[in-house]
């Protein structure tokens, strides 16, 4: 299975991908977590998105582009994989259909997370993750069940991503309305969208997901 998870920043894609890969045994590729990993391991690469990301742009296509391309091929995609946070632009939805058709691939799902555009702020300025296995907690809505210990790994380290600071969040919220909005119409129009009420809570969206998933 094939699938994109669209919506804004703070929309719940990361908790919702990283559900979707522990019930179905996906690869969860979130393009955000691979250039927060390219910044960190200091490559000519990581120095030149850096101060993209942390400004809340949106890094070059060519680059993303690059990105997942040589990630989907790699074997461990070959059972399916969930995009979060690609494509962002039209250019990389349209690079994205080149390359499955290429492979003779189809996405399965483009499920788009709805959300009320004043809560995201909130929901992303009380988010922080694990350290050292990435899982993503939240102040108020997902809190560990010990606290202060990552139920996955029981790691008692966490971190808060640099961009969800207020300034950068309004860049990002910005970049979203303008490059990656336009993406709803553009698999609306090929009958590939679905739609789900990502203002319910994780639990709920996670079932809503599943129903669509399991139509195939
Ligand atoms: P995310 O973790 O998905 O919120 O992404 C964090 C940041 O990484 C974004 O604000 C962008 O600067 C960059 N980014 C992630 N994915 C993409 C993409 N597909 N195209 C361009 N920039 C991206």
């Amino acid at each position: 299975m094939k699938l994109i998870l669209l919506g804004p920043p703070g929309a719940g894609k990361g908790t919702q991908a990283q559900e979707l890969e522990r019930r179905h045994h996906l690869i969860q590729l979130s393009t955000g977590d691979m250039l927060r990993a390219t910044i960190a391991s200091g490559s000519e690469l990581g120095k030149e998105v850096k101060g993209i990301v942390e400004s809340g742009a949106l890094v070059p296509d060519e680059i993303m582009i690059r990105m997942i391309s040589e990630r989907i091929a790699q074997p461990d995609c070959n059972n399916g994989f969930i995009l979060d946070g690609f494509p962002r632009t039209t250019a990389q939805a349209e690079a994205l259909d080149k390359m499955l058709s290429e492979k003779g691939l189809k996405l399965d799902h483009v499920i788009e997370m709805s959300v009320d555009a004043d809560v995201l702020a909130h929901r992303i300025g009380g988010r922080y993750s694990c350290a050292k296995c990435g899982a993503g907690y939240h102040d108020e809505f997902q809190k560990p069940g010990v606290d202060g210990l990552c139920d996955h790994c029981g790691s008692q380290e966490f971190s808060r991503r640099a961009d969800d600071k207020p300034e950068t969040v309004k860049a990002r919220l910005e970049a979203y309305e303008k490059q990656t909005a336009p993406l709803l119409p553009y698999y609306r129009e090929r009958g590939q969208l679905r739609s789900v009420d990502a203002m319910a809570s994780i639990e709920d969206v996670t079932q809503e997901i599943e129903r669509i998933v399991a139509v195939g």
